[in-house]
């Protein structure tokens, strides 16, 4: 099991999401639905919850989900440590490139604009324009 790094971990999603607003952007008006504010606003929420009593979690899992929830406690102050069982990040959207240099992909991808908290994430980590 490979323990891996924020930084790390925050780059693999930058460059897989960034891989996705090449092929299309993200929808012009997203950021004035009631939704998408909403998703911003829970954000802010969880950054300004800051105790000044950092911990160190376990974040078991380093797909989507474990990834966003690890984004979110580092913004909360925490110190999150991934644990992912294979050798990338990323889960059911992961890439990885093989011995012969080909990149595999794991299935087609669409982040729809119906994705606030997703939406928000991607403008929160500069990926997605
Ligand atoms: C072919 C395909 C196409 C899809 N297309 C779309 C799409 O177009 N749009 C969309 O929104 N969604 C799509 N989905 C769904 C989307 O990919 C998933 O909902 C999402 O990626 C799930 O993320 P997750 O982090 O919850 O789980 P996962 O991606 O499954 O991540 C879980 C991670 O935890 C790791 N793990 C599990 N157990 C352990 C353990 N004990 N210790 C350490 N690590 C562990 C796994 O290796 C994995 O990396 C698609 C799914 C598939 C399969």
């Amino acid at each position: 099991m490979a323990r891996l790094e924020l930084a790390l971990m925050l780059t693999m999603l930058a460059c897989a999401s960034s891989a996705v607003a090449m092929r299309r952007a993200t929808p012009s008006r997203i950021k004035q639905t009631a939704n998408y504010r909403e998703a911003a606003e829970l954000s802010a929420k969880l950054a300004s919850e800051e105790s000044g009593d950092a911990k160190r979690v376990a974040v078991i899992g380093g797909g989507l989900s474990g990834l966003a929830c690890a984004k979110y406690l580092a913004d909360a102050g925490h110190v999150p440590v991934v644990y992912e069982a294979r050798h990338v990040l990323g889960g059911k959207v992961s890439a990885w490139q093989d011995a012969d240099g080909d990149w595999i992909e794991t299935g087609l991808h669409i982040f729809f604009g119906a994705y606030p908290n997703m939406m928000n994430l991607f403008s929160e980590l500069q990926v997605y324009i």
